[in-house]
């Protein structure tokens, strides 16, 4: 299999963080000569857009993106080339895959040795330290690249590369099981509604925290049972035990970008419950009562997107039709737009742009 690779592209590129990005028609497309051992070729379908992206073209988070930058990290495509001398692939020229935020990890210092190798001490990520998915090709790494099944659409594939796995590792490690009740402030958003889908699929019990009728109507059809509307409610946490047979919560996966919804998740526990913190806000600080914490056994524990693993699992519960990421499609011509209208908070389900049109 071969394919005719063009020498330039369209990408939308960031120079400096305080401008706007900018699409430009004439970006080098690496060449397969050009490929280190390892590295493959990948001619996108799709990519989605996430939060980091804002953040990274903001410059607002504690660590800095490379400039200039091509951010996404929710990309889909088929393998054009694969770089010569490279052993052991496991994927091959034609096959469709899926690059997420982790591009590439060491896999032998210690957080890879334990199998956190999101937190790689060598780690890259696709559109913040190396260019991402908003161009037509995009470098990546045969070892890292998802392969995607044939019954999951490109489109649908997207988000689940990022906001997908994020919350499936979040409730994977959730210590928690088959039955038990498991909280999801933010449920209707674009992170919640894929959590609220993968914890039906494992069978926990779903509060939905969100506000207004269109959200409820969409998380209750998703399959949660009981429903806490933060804008209507006198005591939010008295209302999510009252949900959860009079004892609170085994779990909480938190996304909120401020600190207050993590506290009050330790309110809302129940004794020996565990709050997956997974939010990336620039700043903020988690407080917790220190005495319930201890006095409740409560465990407090951060998950970061998740590893080769995670995505695999989490792209074929979606390919089974367990979870679907309701999203909107458009051209990359409309990325600016999106990002203004995520800093407004307008953006209902996910934005994936369509890379061929
Ligand atoms: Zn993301
Ligand atoms: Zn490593």
């Amino acid at each position: 299999m071969s394919f005719n690779i063009p020498k330039v592209q369209k990408a939308a590129i960031v120079e400096k963080t305080s401008e706007p990005l900018k699409i430009i028609n004439d970006f080098p497309v690496k060449q397969p000569e050009e490929l280190a051992p390892g590295e493959c070729l990948v001619e996108l379908d799709v990519s989605g857009v996430c939060h980091t992206d804002l953040h990274a073209r903001n410059g607002d988070w504690p660590i800095q993106a490379k400039l200039p930058l091509i951010g996404g990290h929710e990309g889909v495509g088929r393998i054009v080339a694969i770089g010569a001398h490279t052993s052991d692939s496991p994927v091959k020229v034609g096959d469709r895959v899926g690059i997420k935020w982790l591009a590439y990890s060491c896999m032998d210092c210690e957080p890879c040795r334990k199998g956190l190798e999101q937190s790689c001490l060598n780690g890259r990520y696709s559109g913040f330290t190396v260019d991402g998915t908003f161009s037509q090709y995009v470098v990546s790494w045969v070892t890292h690249v998802t392969p995607i099944p044939e019954s999951l659409s490109s489109a649908e594939a997207a988000s689940i590369l990022c906001a997908g796995v994020t919350v499936y590792r979040a409730i994977k490690y959730s210590r928690t099981k088959i039955g038990d009740w498991i909280v999801l402030p933010g449920a209707g958003g674009g992170l919640g509604h894929l959590a609220v889908q993968y914890a039906v699929a494992m069978g926990l019990r779903v509060v939905a925290i969100d506000t207004g009728a269109e959200k409820k109507e969409l998380v209750m059809r998703l399959g949660a049972e009981k429903w806490v509307d933060f804008r209507e409610t006198k005591d939010l946490v008295k209302d999510v035990i009252a949900a959860t047979d009079g004892l609170g919560g085994h779990a909480a996966v938190v996304t909120a970008a401020t600190g207050a919804a993590y506290a009050q998740a330790v309110d809302y526990l129940r004794m020996g419950g565990t709050l997956m913190v997974v939010g990336l806000p620039a700043k903020a600080n988690l407080s917790a009562d220190i005495f319930f914490t201890v006095v409740k056994s409560i465990s407090i524990l951060g998950s970061y997107v998740g590893n080769r693993q995670d995505a695999r699992e989490a792209i074929e519960i979606a390919a089974r039709g367990k979870v679907k990421c309701h999203y909107s499609l458009k051209p990359l011509s409309e990325l600016s737009q999106t990002y203004e209208a995520l800093e407004q908070g307008k953006i209902a389900g996910r934005i994936v742009l369509n890379m061929k049109d």
